[in-house]
């Protein structure tokens, strides 16, 4: 019998656990064809959510979890859980319902059909701001512009992974991770289902507008290098356009002698200037900045406990 791993990383998720719990338990008894592992990544949780996963998985043996020493963050949480699930194909979903188990079995049949990667894309996505649907929309927008990768849109990590797919994911060990453009980074065979994104079914969401940024930041800087063209095109353009202007000043005061205006128009060249530097060397240093972190070669993640649907192991690294 084929086995179907659920990877649900869950941070502070007490409030919804049972309610997850309940429906992916009904979808596995639907599903008799398959076996299945509740896999869940408990991030560092400071609320009971350990507690309720430790009690599930006593009461059943298809629930298995990791444990981290600390929070690491749902894109670390998710390349542990693959690091971990037995699965010969590997869901991953929120803890928060936001993405509904009822779509499993659908996602299952088309990789049965031969697809290896099947996301789900959102046709409308409820209870989310206006500003969070339009910066997000644009910023996916960049993003595929100067990546030259296919990058699905509107979609999150819920998605059903073949085992090669897995095995091609845990070959990605840099630690400042953008999950879902690795998703597309990778290839293989991709099928896109549609759904509706529902609002979380209680708690409160983990990610803040700073969160965001960092990983749309992130997302750029570990996939392309094109804003350090960017530098190197305006450096180019606006060099240009002060050597013609040096130019043209030298013939001006040749010709015509000099007048002592000019003090404005030279501030604003020099702050002008001054800004592009700056910004330049940012770019470079964001960089330079992701160098230093992956030549620490530092471990991903650190677990406390690992239990694998049996026993428990307290981890020692
Ligand atoms: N999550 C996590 N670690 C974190 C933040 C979030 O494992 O540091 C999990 C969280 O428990 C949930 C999923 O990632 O299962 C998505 O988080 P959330 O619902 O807060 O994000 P949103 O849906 O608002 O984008
Ligand atoms: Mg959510």
């Amino acid at each position: 019998m084929k086995t179907i791993s659920i990877l649900i990383p869950a941070y502070n998720e007490e409030a919804v656990l049972d309610k997850l719990f309940i429906r992916l338990s009904k979808l596995a008894n639907q599903e008799k064809e398959y076996d299945f592992e509740f896999f869940f990544v408990n991030d560092g949780s400071r609320d009971k959510t350990l507690e309720i996963i430790k009690d599930y998985a006593e009461k059943d043996t298809r629930v298995s979890y990791v444990n981290f020493s600390r929070n690491f963050g749902k894109e670390i949480a998710m390349i542990a859980g693959l690091d971990h699930v037995r699965g010969d194909a590997t869901v991953i979903i929120d803890a928060d319902l936001q993405d509904p188990p009822e779509l499993i079995p659908d996602m299952i049949k088309l990789w049965e059909e031969g697809y290896d990667d099947v996301y789900a894309k959102r046709r409308s996505r409820e209870g989310e701001t206006w500003f969070k649907k339009t910066t997000s929309k644009l910023y996916y927008k960049s993003l595929q512009k100067v990546t030259n990768i296919p990058i699905q849109e509107d979609t999150g990590d819920f998605r059903l992974l073949d085992r090669r797919v897995v095995e091609a994911l845990k070959l990605f060990r840099e630690s400042q991770r953008n999950t879902k453009a690795m998703f597309s980074w990778v290839g293989f065979n991709k099928k896109e289902i549609l759904y509706d994104r529902d609002p979380r079914a209680a708690g409160e969401t983990k990610w803040n507008y700073v969160k965001l940024i960092n990983l749309a930041i992130d997302g750029i800087t570990s996939f392309t290098t094109a804003p350090l063209r960017i530098s190197t095109v305006l450096g180019v353009i606006v060099s240009v356009f002060a050597f013609l202007y040096l130019l043209f000043l030298v013939i001006r005061t040749t010709f015509f002698g000099t007048d002592l205006a000019g003090y404005p128009s030279m501030m604003a060249v020099i702050l002008f200037l001054g800004g592009v530097q700056l910004l330049s060397l940012g770019i470079i240093g964001e960089y330079i900045g992701r160098i230093f972190n992956e030549t620490k070669y530092r471990p991903l993640y650190l677990v406390e406990e690992y239990h694998n649907g049996k026993a428990t192991k307290k981890a020692r690294n």
